[in-house]
């Protein structure tokens, strides 16, 4: 009797299970159901990751500007007309069996032949001095979340990249009086986001680095920038700080299987988003690449197919190694 089958009272079984509801877990279980896999997917918050968080995609196709909640919505609403997304449910560990996957979560065991992850990323803190008192306090990392507490009043956006941008605008958009602070005399993010940054007047404060946020009790007062330049510090009476300077794969699960990470934390993985642990996919920001909606979405869909080659063993099936 197998493993699966000896604790088959205790656990739910599934052909795949896959970790994360963002658009690779979502893309993932819509392509893993519809093939005929007996499919789940498992998300410790709600589902839509980061992408929630964007005020607006304006680069995902058929939709020219969507609210990041509202596209991560729709695609929640697709994946459940052909799989369950439990909610709330943390996986706490993985073990690999004989014949697949014993996953723990607080409400029970589940079991699988085969596991994709899609756990994503989490934001970056910068780990300057006020950061982390302030968290919450007028120190944020979702300007969607939290910009309308800030609506008429002062506010720094920190970063350069398409994030910090898009944030910056947003903010603006409903009344924040904003300035955008990066490290670099230049910025990052798209040129179509540049070029709207220039039009709608942003204030920019480049080669500049925020030292340290300061507060009172309650909440920020200020906030301390050094010229990357002459090393001068300038304290700025701001009333908010939007952190937006990247984000890090959330591979801890990854790890703990033993699946292979560059240095950077990304899970490695083939064109065909299989890992070096047969029966187990990655895809999405955790597997790293351009983390963009459409790649999340098409990595998604590759790492469904390859574990449908694997587990249903199809005629037209591919070897593991040919794409490697
Ligand atoms: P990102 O592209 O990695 O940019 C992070 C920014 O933070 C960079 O400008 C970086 O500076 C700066 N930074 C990093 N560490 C810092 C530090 N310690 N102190 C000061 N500044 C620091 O991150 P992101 O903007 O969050 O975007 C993440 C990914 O999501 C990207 O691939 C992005 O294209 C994608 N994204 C896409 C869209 C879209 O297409 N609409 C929207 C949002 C995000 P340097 O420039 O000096 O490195």
């Amino acid at each position: 009797m197998s493993d699966i089958q000896k604790s088959e009272s205790r656990v739910e079984n599934y052909d795949l299970i896959v970790i994360g509801a963002g658009p690779a877990g979502l893309a993932a279980a819509i392509y893993a159901a519809r093939s005929g896999l007996k499919s789940i997917i498992l998300e410790r918050g709600v589902p839509g990751g980061q992408v929630q968080m964007s005020p607006w995609i304006e680069n995902y196709p058929g939709f020219p500007r969507i609210e990041g909640i509202e596209l991560m919505s729709r695609m929640a609403e697709h994946a459940r007309q052909y799989v369950e997304i439990r909610e709330g449910t943390e996986v706490l560990d993985i073990t690999q069996l004989e014949d697949g996957f014993l996953l723990k979560t607080r409400d029970g065991e589940l079991s699988a032949r085969g596991v994709i992850l899609a756990t994503g990323a989490s934001h970056r803190t910068l780990g300057v001095p006020g950061e982390r008192e302030y968290a919450g306090r007028g120190v944020s990392y979702c300007a969607t979340c939290d910009g309308f507490f800030f609506r008429g009043k002062k506010v720094l956006v920190v970063g350069g990249g398409n994030t910090a941008v898009t944030d910056a605008l947003y903010l603006q958009s409903i009344g924040c009086d904003v300035t955008l602070v990066h490290r670099r005399d230049a910025l990052r993010a798209d040129m179509h986001l540049q070029k709207t940054a220039t039009e709608k007047g942003l204030s920019l404060l480049l080669s500049s680095v925020l030292e340290k946020v300061i507060g009172n009790d309650e909440t920020v007062t200020a906030a301390e920038v050094k010229s990357a330049v002459t090393g001068e510090i300038s304290r700025i009476e701001v009333n908010g700080v939007f952190i937006a300077v990247g984000t890090v794969p959330n591979a801890k699960l990854a790890k703990s299987l033993g699946v292979e990470t560059d240095e950077g934390n990304f899970v490695i993985v083939g064109q065909d988003h299989r890992t070096n642990i047969p029966f187990v996919y990655a895809a999405g920001d955790l597997s790293g690449g351009i983390l963009q909606v459409v790649a999340a979405v098409h990595g998604g869909a590759v790492a469904a197919i390859s574990a449908f080659e694997d587990l249903s063993d199809p005629y037209f099936a591919r070897t593991r190694s040919e794409t490697r």
